[in-house]
């Protein structure tokens, strides 16, 4: 069933050239200078007792010179708007017991935002970005985007408010643009439970009948892979800096092939991160789930030095490990609102008879003489958080339970030998056709060569170019 519509952000990277790219880069440092007045503005007022809002903020920006805010004014307005949120969260924040101040720092660069049909606009092959009247605009190409849920093409018509950002790490412009897609709201009344970890980023189980549960185990590998790669040649470099003159041209060049990495990573992480909410998504979808029940392990990162309930790899492990984005994806691309629930000893906890057991390795085997229960260690935890979320506490799962496991790769890529054999089949394949086609066109070879030269070329271009020399 498909009715509901969502909101997506695209993030495209844009090429500026010359004086849009100039003119951008001087319209982010006059936002940040916006941002800085509106902080002294804001505090001011609380010095004096009195507390704006975000109108307040905004006819602040507004009483400015018309040279001081060289921007659009849908642009200036959601600055004073972002301030206010920004400090609405901060005082939330600190309500929870954390240590958050409003916003205080000065600011040298800010994204720019422009609104749909005042701020951004497009004629026949440009996207105008405005910054005001009388003011050049910068123009780009316009970006194509493609939903990732229907794989076609979003009309600009759908889009919402654009923001122009500079990319730190990768060092240049990127769109990000809103956009709202219609995507497929479940209509069963499934409860699935996911157990995440470091390793298998996510567990997913849900009782299929009265007898099965479904789980599904997604792998990081990959994800590892890019965060350790990331690690090691970061701190490489770290070392290296370290050891020069703060500044130098070798210093300089360090620092900028530091970037360089972290920004490649960045991009790549995000992408895995959307790979295991995707499958994971796809199981939630599939078994028509509406409840999602996840195992809490919220600041589990948080004093593992103090606490030393984690060596030094295993504390860079969990410092860097992307559950809440993972979740965050999850509950965007099903629509369902993600619960958080005390997972202790679910991983412990055998299943069946509900004995006690630490596992060691990737296999649960329970102690117990009398159960022998065997399963994989991920699905366990998953099983019976399952069984919590449904029953309010660790319930057996009874004797003819069955626990299907499918375990998917986050990202399918692979192997070498795979990519070796599939190389293979594939020139033979292609070996198999040129010659094919060869046979069949050895008797019009004789009667006109130029004409041949041209049929082949324009008819068939699967056919690699070396096959073709041989022909
Ligand atoms: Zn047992």
């Amino acid at each position: 069933m498909v009715d509901k519509g969502e909101y997506r952000t695209a993030i495209v990277h844009v090429t500026l050239t010359g004086s849009s790219y100039r003119l951008a880069h001087d319209s982010c440092h006059a936002a940040a200078l916006l941002w800085n007045q509106a902080v002294d503005f804001v505090h001011g007022e609380w010095k004096a007792k009195r507390s704006p809002s975000k109108y307040d903020i905004q006819a602040h920006l507004n009483s400015l010179d018309r040279q001081d805010r060289p921007l659009h004014a849908h642009t200036t307005e959601i600055i004073a708007h972002d301030l206010h949120e920004a400090i609405k969260t901060s005082h939330a924040n600190r309500k929870n017991g954390m240590k958050v101040r409003s916003p205080w720092r000065k600011k040298n660069y800010r994204p720019l935002s422009f609104t749909k049909n005042f701020g951004w606009r497009i004629s026949k092959d440009q996207l105008h970005l405005s910054l005001g009247r009388g003011r050049p605009r910068i123009d780009v190409a316009i970006p194509t985007i493609v939903d990732s849920a229907t794989n076609k093409n979003v009309d600009p018509e759908l889009w919402g408010e654009i923001q122009l950002c500079w990319d730190q790490d990768n060092r240049r412009f990127s769109l990000h643009i809103p956009y709202q897609t219609l995507r497929e709201i479940s209509t069963g009344h499934a409860v699935t439970a996911i157990d995440e970890g470091v390793i298998n980023p996510m567990t997913l189980a849900t009782w299929v009948d009265d007898t099965t549960i479904d789980v599904t185990i997604i792998n990081g590998r990959e994800g590892r892979a890019i965060k350790r790669q990331r690690n090691k040649s970061v701190g490489q470099i770290q070392r290296k800096i370290s050891r020069c003159k703060n500044g130098s041209r070798k210093h300089r060049r360090l620092v900028m092939a530091r970037k360089k990495i972290n920004g490649k990573t960045k991009l790549a992480l995000r992408d895995f991160d959307h790979q295991v909410s995707r499958k994971a998504a796809n199981h939630v979808i599939n078994h028509n789930t509406t409840r999602l029940v996840v195992g809490d392990v919220r600041g589990i990162e948080k004093k593992t030095k103090q606490r030393r309930s984690a060596n030094r790899h295993q504390r860079q492990q969990l410092s860097q490990w992307s559950r809440g984005r993972q979740e965050g994806y999850l509950s965007e691309k099903t629509n369902v609102e993600i619960e958080h629930l005390n997972e202790s000893y679910s991983s412990q906890t055998c299943p069946a008879c509900l004995t006690p057991n630490r596992p060691s390795g990737r296999y649960y085997r329970c102690k117990n003489p009398d159960c022998g229960f065997t399963c994989h260690r991920d699905a366990v935890g998953a099983v019976n958080i399952l069984q919590k979320a449904i029953y309010g506490e660790y319930i057996p799962i009874g004797p003819d339970a069955t626990i299907r496991v499918t375990y998917l790769r986050a990202v399918e890529r692979w192997s070498l030998d795979q990519r070796k054999a599939h190389r293979k089949v594939q020139c033979q394949k292609a070996r198999a056709l040129s010659s094919a086609q060869n046979r069949a066109l050895s008797d019009v070879t004789q009667i006109s060569k130029p004409i041949l030269a041209n049929s082949f070329t324009s008819t068939d271009s699967s056919v690699p170019d070396q096959l073709v020399v041989v022909a």
